[in-house]
């Protein structure tokens, strides 16, 4: 009898309803299809956008009058890395030899990249809930920027660290749930170019300048904000022309549902 280990599966179709499987082996892997009944959601249609913002250190979301941050897992799981490299290093010094059969350390060290990934795949799947529901409560769209171009270029730098490597598996894992948890929602979800959004005015589409650290400023209008919010802010302005929705720039929204948010909030959920 042979036991199979299951090492991993996509977390996403977790809560829907299991039909048939299958199991199948192929090009040295068995694969166990498990086919699932997904209902069809239905979208609202959008009155603004809950824009996101998204750089290795923080996710900055919201409308142009909520602004919301969390801060990523990268940090986090990078501790763990970095445990497990010292602790590898430690034992691959000729004090020991034999540090690849001392199961016990090996399983230490396996157990912190674990940890490391479990970390950023936690919240990879939390935050986009947080921000889903948000868009959900409010009616709005969810917009973010088209990553791709930017983790391909991550992916091609060569002899990786593991930050980055943490940086490019967060993003990319960040991504796809963000689109799932929107479109389970019934949220509508807009990705836009990511070209310029961060150095646009997004009053008047004038350059930006530096003012100070992460501070950007409009030379023509004198808008003033940090580098996120600038970002979230034209990313919501694209997302709001790709669905038609205008007249509403940087005006003050006055929708009911607004009550109990408390708009330019700053700090993590
Ligand atoms: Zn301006």
């Amino acid at each position: 009898m042979y036991l199979i280990k299951i090492i991993g599966w996509d977390r996403r179709y977790d809560y829907y309803e299991n039909r048939e499987a299958r199991l199948v082996y192929r090009e040295g892997e068995m694969v166990l299809w498990i086919s699932k009944r997904i209902p069809k959601p239905e979208q609202y249609k959008p009155r603004d956008v809950i824009a996101i913002d998204i750089n290795e250190r923080k996710i900055v979301y919201g409308n142009h009058e909520i602004n919301k941050d969390i801060g990523t897992a990268v940090d986090r799981a990078y501790k763990w890395k970095v445990l497990a490299e010292s602790l590898q290093r430690k034992y691959s010094s000729p004090r020991y030899p034999a540090w690849k059969r001392r199961r016990g350390v090996l399983n230490r060290i396996r157990s912190y990249h674990r940890k490391a990934r479990n970390i950023l795949e936690d919240w990879a799947r939390k935050s986009p809930l947080k921000i889903a529901r948000l868009a959900v409560k409010l009616q709005h769209a969810v917009a973010r920027e088209d990553l791709t171009g930017l983790i391909n270029s991550l992916r091609k730098i060569k002899n990786k660290d593991h930050r980055t490597k943490l940086i490019i598996m967060g993003y990319s894992r960040f991504v796809k749930w963000i689109d799932w948890q929107a479109m389970k929602l019934g949220a509508p979800i807009v990705i836009v170019d990511p070209r310029d959004t961060s150095s646009e005015c997004p009053n008047c589409d004038s350059k930006l300048e530096e003012n100070g650290y992460r501070r950007l400023k409009c030379p023509r209008c004198g808008f003033e904000a940090d580098r996120d919010v600038m970002g979230k802010l034209n990313i919501r302005k694209r997302a709001l022309k790709i669905l038609g929705i205008s007249g509403r720039s940087l005006a003050p929204l006055t929708a009911p549902q607004m009550t109990d948010v408390n708009p330019n909030r700053w700090g993590n959920l």
